[in-house]
């Protein structure tokens, strides 16, 4: 007997009768002897239409336009996982399962009060433990907490995951599947390379640099989460049948495990490729090259919490001017513009220039560490496709590459096989 965290993602409770084919998900593994908790998210688009209505809502006259009430739009957009929360626990009692519904502040699962993005403090499982323990399957909203201010809080896009793996930490599960529209990590995404293949296994730090240069297939935090807290957690399918053959097999299901390095035997070099849309790039022209220009720069954008990522600077030939150039994402560049034109007499530059658009392709892999000749690799093959790379950074694990938009797709289709990564 285990305790099993099994949460389910748009595209699988997107109608009723993909809520009914979780329900038999959740059955089977009840039918084992498991205690189970669920974590769902809200039916796909849902938290999309959501936003959107709190985007175009008229605001309070005179008001800032980008800005509304964050307290509300949490309000709003937790409850499409309130409603999808009630609709299993609804079929999972008509196949004679004993189900509730939980809402994120029942629990409660304590968060900070960042609304909108708000982060897990504190998770107090014990009333959970003892339902299921006496066969009652706990159906959680996933996405949504409870602020400090005692109101509830949302954690971010895609926080359903972060939501399971906590809860899972919490009740200290033996097992936090996540259930999706693929059946497991991919060397990349596979709606742009039919050719990847999926991973058995992949070591945390390698999905969190996946995580955090586009994969979607799991928010950031959430591995962060698993990582921290060993939470034994596969990447699954909800679209097979839920009684095939090796469905319910507690130690090996079928999916892809997130585990640490030492777990994974074959080490390949590279394992993923992975892919940020709409970044943008913000360069400076002609600042005075002197100490401090940086923390000129870099300062007020972090004051305005914009994310600055790539950062190159250019050293001239004569060592009294510079060019300085970086990258955010797209929605932040009329901010940046704007905090930049505010400091302009602090900063000292010349010149502002930006362009928008641009998509980042990065390299992934824990063998990196211990091989030379991965970057060259990458910059020849992009080089063969003529396709133009505008800044690098890198790092131990590694490579990511910034690029006109329009190549996105041949990028990491270039990078994919250059690395091997489509043959097995
Ligand atoms: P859910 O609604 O279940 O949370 P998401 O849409 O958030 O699902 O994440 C699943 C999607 O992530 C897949 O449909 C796939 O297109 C995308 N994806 C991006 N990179 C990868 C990858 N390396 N492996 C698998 N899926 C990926
Ligand atoms: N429904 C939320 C979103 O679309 C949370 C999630 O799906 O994980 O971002
Ligand atoms: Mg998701």
């Amino acid at each position: 007997m285990a305790r099993i965290v099994m949460k389910f993602g748009g595209t699988s409770v997107a109608d009723l009768d993909r809520i009914k084919n979780v329900a038999r998900h959740v059955k089977r593994e009840v039918d084992a002897g498991h205690e189970v908790a669920v974590v769902v998210s809200a039916m796909s688009g849902k938290t999309n239409e959501l936003v959107g209505w709190v985007q175009n809502t008229p605001k309070v006259a005179g008001a800032d336009h980008s800005i509304y009430d964050a307290r509300e739009y949490d309000a709003v957009v937790a409850s499409g996982e309130q409603v999808t929360s009630g609709l299993l626990a609804i079929a999972l009692q008509a196949m004679g399962i004993n189900a509730r519904s939980w809402q994120g502040w029942q629990i409660p699962i304590r968060t900070d009060n960042a609304h909108g993005a708000a982060r897990i403090l504190e998770i107090d499982g014990s009333e959970m433990i003892r339902r299921m323990q006496e066969g009652q399957v706990a159906v959680i909203a996933g996405f949504q907490g409870l602020g400090p201010d005692n109101r509830v809080s949302t954690l971010g896009r895609g926080g359903s995951d972060t939501s399971a793996v906590a809860i899972a930490a919490a009740v200290k599960a033996n097992r936090c599947d996540i259930y999706t529209d693929v059946d497991g990590v991919y060397t990349t995404d596979p709606r742009i390379e039919p050719k990847a293949r999926r991973l058995k296994k992949i070591a945390f730090e390698e999905m969190l640099e996946m995580a955090s240069l586009g994969a979607k297939v799991l928010q950031v935090r959430s591995v962060e989460l698993a990582m921290v807290f060993k939470v034994r957690t596969f990447v699954r399918s909800s679209f097979e049948d839920p009684d095939a053959p090796g469905m319910g097999d507690l130690l090996n299901p079928p999916g892809t495990l997130i585990c640490d390095e030492e777990e994974i035997v074959e080490q390949e070099v590279v394992t993923g490729i992975a892919y940020a849309k709409d970044e943008a790039q913000i360069s400076l022209r002609r600042l005075a090259d002197r100490p401090g220009v940086s923390a000129a720069i870099f300062g007020p954008l972090a004051e305005s919490h914009i994310n600055v990522d790539m950062i190159v600077q250019n050293i001239s030939e004569d060592g009294s001017k510079t060019d300085m150039t970086f990258t955010v994402p797209s929605g932040d560049v009329e901010k940046a513009l704007r905090v930049l034109g505010e400091n302009k007499d602090k900063i000292g530059y010349d010149v502002i220039q930006n362009e928008s658009g641009l998509v980042k392709v990065s390299v992934i892999g824990i063998g990196m560490r211990s091989h030379a000749g991965v970057a060259a690799t990458a910059f020849r093959a992009l080089a063969e496709k003529g396709i133009n790379i505008k800044a690098i950074t890198t790092s131990e694990i590694k490579i990511s590459i910034l690029i006109d938009g329009p190549y996105a797709e041949l990028a990491v289709r270039t990078l994919h096989s250059c690395y091997g990564l489509d043959k097995s």
